[in-house]
């Protein structure tokens, strides 16, 4: 882990191109709302570039062309945390399959690997955080990703 301070928020911009080119393939909108209070956190940037790259491929892959992508930041000084989201309208995931999200080689996908989210989850981890899933069957996920503030 190669640990710098850095703003969530500056990770965010960086990604937009990409992400908003890869949308732009199954015309999904794509939404950023950055809460310009999120202070800087230690954390290693190629990495966490990473983790907003899968999720945001998995919440694209997940919707029907002209889907909504939601990109928003949190800062939430009670709890010490930084949090990001990443939102899609997409198929969702069923209740009982929650349980398998993380798990290497777990795909749903024809020419998946399985390995994006078990990433995300080694990742997210060693940064002393964690990942939450909120997912309703047909209607979408949200992936939250939560970094302490450590100093
Ligand atoms: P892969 O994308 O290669 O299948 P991942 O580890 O990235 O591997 O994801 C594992 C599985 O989790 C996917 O195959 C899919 O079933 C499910 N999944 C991940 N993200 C989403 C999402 N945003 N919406 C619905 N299902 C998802
Ligand atoms: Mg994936």
């Amino acid at each position: 882990l190669e640990r710098n301070l850095m703003n969530i928020n500056e990770l965010v911009k960086q990604m937009y191109p990409i992400i908003e080119s890869l949308a732009l393939i199954k015309k999904h909108n794509c939404i950023v709302k950055l809460d310009k209070n999120t202070p800087s956190v230690l954390m290693d940037s190629a990495q966490i570039k990473q983790v907003i790259l899968n999720l945001c491929q998995n919440a694209m892959e997940a919707m029907d062309e002209g889907g909504n992508l939601t990109v928003e930041t949190t800062f939430l000084p009670a709890k010490g945390e930084v949090c990001l989201d990443i939102k899609d309208t997409g198929c969702g995931i069923p209740q009982e399959k929650i349980k398998s999200i993380g798990v290497p080689f777990y795909t749903t996908k024809a020419e998946g690997t399985g390995l994006g989210l078990s990433i995300c989850f080694s990742i997210v981890d060693k940064h002393k955080g964690r990942i939450d899933v909120q997912s309703q069957e047909g209607q979408g996920t949200t992936f939250s990703v939560i970094l302490p503030i450590e100093r």
